[in-house]
């Protein structure tokens, strides 16, 4: 075959010739980062390493997974399913989530919607139970599809599911989030 034009490549280095990319011409390979700019790195570092959910039950204390369970179970044969989203949490990510809407704590101060009171060590979470995996006591679920995946973005607050979700907890004896006035929560229950 004969070789053939290629007018991609061409254009493209066409273009390079009359602008350079400005990363290319940006700074000397071994200068040292500036201070402030690496300070400035590892805070967005540490306000986007959202340390992950645990969906283990096993991780639960036995006597709220057992409640936890007859809700999911409820629901489920009422054609509403509720899939379990996050339940024990280590003091880490409870610092992550105490960190949005409180720039100025440490370590994961950042600015966002505040999304609990808790700050994991002078307070903890019943997500935490009482530190140990094993003991949390708090659950987040969401309105799942009959294939059992999240429905994500997760329905309005008006939206009959949550109630329901609600009031079978309570039927179980457990705290729904939903009732909550302050700082409503929808998808949490929890072993009082
Ligand atoms: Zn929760």
């Amino acid at each position: 075959m004969a070789t053939q034009p290629t007018p991609a490549k061409r254009k493209r280095s066409t273009g390079e010739t009359t602008k350079p990319a400005p990363e290319r011409i940006a700074e000397p390979q071994n200068a040292p980062a500036p201070v402030s700019a690496d300070a400035m790195l590892s805070a967005k570092a540490a306000a986007a390493a959202e340390p992950p959910k645990d969906r283990d039950p096993a991780k639960l204390a036995a006597a709220f997974r057992t409640k936890l369970d007859a809700v999911l179970a409820k629901l489920a044969a009422e054609k509403t399913p509720f899939k379990f989203d996050e339940g024990f949490r280590t003091v880490e990510r409870q610092q992550w989530l105490y960190g949005s809407g409180r720039p100025a704590v440490k370590p994961y101060g950042r600015s966002g919607p505040i999304v609990t009171h808790k700050d994991g060590v002078k307070e903890l979470s019943n997500h935490q139970g009482n530190g140990k995996a094993g003991s949390g006591r708090a659950a987040d679920c969401y309105p799942a599809k009959a294939n059992g995946k999240i429905i994500w973005p997760p329905p309005p607050g008006n939206d009959p599911r949550w109630k329901r979700f609600a009031d079978v907890a309570r039927e179980q004896g457990l705290d729904a989030g939903y009732y909550w006035t302050d700082l409503k929560d929808l998808p949490h229950i929890e072993l009082k």
